[in-house]
């Protein structure tokens, strides 16, 4: 029985954002895999870093690469090149489980190719008796700290659906980041791992007050990245064409996935295929404000000009938190993003729960504040009256936008202000919507609101 297996490839420059699969054979009666990978030039995944090569690399086992088949055994991206399967633990964010024999597959996807090409060498290792990573301890409310943040209106929770661990390219366990989420005033929190293989329902703490998660996959392709809540598929991130990209949002929406187009801007990483459709949200704030946002915020606007009351994307903020380890600062936008910043508002008569979150959102009912404690701006029409108020925006500005931009601008004077004007001129006009966004003085944005269709 062979113990190791060497495997070499390479991929030149001109197949960089190209996929491929590599074979190997697996044995029987394999208790552990152990997979060691090495490649020339190496550089991080950021894509403000160039100049060198970054392979993103995943699993199939013997069931095979069908797309959102039980196969996938894991995607770290460009996380990891040191990756343990055994059947009792596994690398994270690998599944663990029994290794059954027969051909198995690498995935390696040359996310950046340099001039000088991409050369990748794998050795594969059996039964080598490697011991599983230490675990940070599972958390404890009895000892933990919560910071409390009554909402002015009854029925809104905050949260942040945005979020990744070590399941991906995260510094924290599933559980840490809920105790984290439990510590800044969340009532629910996301975690969105790229490509993952496994829900991460079982690996954090549930009830007895612990905030509500919403578990998700960011379906991360090289045109782009959405995400999608409320299912436990994978989708296919392999075929980064508009066809292709289209189908992994027809396969998640036909699940009944809540799916979001993520970071629509320039090193969001940017969305590259505007002709894909079926997105329930875009994201119009994704971390730190000064990060570019007012050009994924006005991407959103201009998806929304486009909508009717009946069809329309509702806008969501998320923090896209990475490193909790490494808290940032809005003041420097190139900082690590940091949790809750933003923080989604919704509005729900139901018990908080992943499925009623999903509806709230479905139905339009969440605002985007800059973070836990940050401004709240209800919006909402009463016959021919908009009624707005703002709580914890004085020294602010209120903006009112209809579909062709601001309609009107005014000073908030204190901390808790309810505005109720007539629309009855724009309803005169037509406006089919206004939305509302809260700016600091000196022009970043504070709070966003919704549309409210008046049609
Ligand atoms: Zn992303």
């Amino acid at each position: 029985m062979p113990q190791q297996i060497h495997l070499t490839t390479r991929f030149e420059p001109h197949e960089e954002r190209t996929f491929r699969h590599v074979p190997f054979e697996v044995p029987e009666g394999i208790d552990q895999i152990h997979i060691s990978i090495a490649y020339n030039n190496r550089i991080g995944s950021s894509p403000m870093v160039t100049g060198g090569n970054t392979l993103d690399i995943g699993l199939f086992d013997e069931e095979g690469i069908e797309s959102g088949g039980p196969g996938l055994r894991g995607w770290s991206g460009s996380e990891r090149t040191e990756i343990t399967i055994d059947s009792a633990w596994a690398t994270p964010p690998y599944r663990s489980g029994s290794i059954g024999s027969g051909t198995w597959n690498l995935l390696f996807g040359a996310y950046k190719v340099d001039q000088h090409g991409l050369d990748i060498s794998v050795t594969v290792s059996f039964d080598t008796g490697i011991k599983p990573p230490t675990v940070p301890p599972w958390p404890d409310l009895g000892v933990l700290r919560r910071v409390s943040l009554p909402p002015a209106e009854p029925g809104w929770y905050r949260g942040d659906l945005h979020m990744h661990t070590v399941y991906s390219d995260g510094d924290s366990y599933p559980h840490e980041v809920a105790a984290i989420a439990y510590a800044i005033g969340l009532d629910f929190y996301g975690i969105t791992d790229h490509n993952r293989a496994r829900s991460p329902i079982d690996l954090v703490p549930q009830g007895d007050g612990w905030p509500v998660l919403g578990p998700g996959v960011e379906v991360t392709t090289y045109a782009g990245h959405f995400n999608v809540w409320g299912t436990d598929g994978w989708y296919d991130f392999r075929t980064p064409t508009a066809a292709g990209i289209q189908a992994a949002v027809d396969a998640a929406r036909a699940e009944g996935g809540l799916v979001s187009l993520n970071h629509p801007k320039p090193y969001g990483p940017p969305w590259e295929f505007p002709e894909v459709s079926g997105f329930d949200t875009i994201e119009p704030w994704n971390g730190w404000w000064g990060r570019l946002n007012n050009l994924s915020t006005a991407f959103w606007a201009d998806a929304l000009h486009q909508s009717t009351p009946d069809s329309w994307p509702v806008g969501i903020g998320g923090s896209d938190t990475h490193k909790n380890q490494q808290r940032g600062e809005a003041a420097n936008p190139l900082s690590q993003a940091t949790m809750g910043f933003p923080t989604l508002w919704i509005q729900t008569d139901e018990t908080l729960s992943p499925q009623s979150i999903i509806k709230a959102i479905r139905g339009g009912r969440c605002f985007i504040s800059e973070s836990p404690a940050g401004p709240q701006l209800y919006a909402r029409r009463e016959g021919d009256e908009m009624v707005v108020r703002i709580v914890g925006g004085e020294g602010d500005a209120l903006l009112e936008i209809g579909p062709h931009g601001c309609l009107g601008a005014g000073a908030i004077q204190g901390p808790d202000v309810t505005r109720r004007w007539s629309i009855q001129h724009v309803l005169d006009d037509d406006v089919p919507f206004l939305r509302f966004e809260l700016h600091t003085p000196t022009g970043g944005i504070r709070a966003l609101s919704n549309p409210v269709w008046l049609r």
